[in-house]
């Protein structure tokens, strides 16, 4: 079962980034990768094209590997670990430290 979902808070445990939290604008899951709201900027030159008039810089999120990140629980509001459950015959996911469920 996918651990972090678009939407979700997560923290960064890893890498650069460590201690940051942030919302999950994107998974990746075929890449096993979110795009975590303000982590892992990389700055990009923006050349002039035929949509985009202004050439500059733009800092914009990349992608970062789903183990560099933990799911903020959002019932104890600490980073877990997530497990399963099946809840009225739905599969939910389960915090591993308090043990609630939410989808
Ligand atoms: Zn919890």
């Amino acid at each position: 079962m996918q651990s972090v979902k678009k939407g979700d808070r997560v923290k960064v445990i890893a890498g650069e980034d460590r201690g940051k939290m942030g919302k999950v604008l994107r998974v990746y899951p075929e890449r096993d990768r979110v795009l975590v709201e303000g982590t892992n900027i990389v700055t990009k030159h923006q050349r002039p094209t035929q949509t985009v008039r202004e050439p500059g810089i733009i800092q914009r999120e990349s992608p970062i590997h789903m183990s560099n990140v933990r799911l903020v629980c959002p019932d104890c509001g600490v980073p877990t670990r997530v497990g399963s459950a099946v809840v009225d015959g739905a599969k939910q996911r389960k915090c591993r430290k308090g043990g609630a469920t939410f989808a």
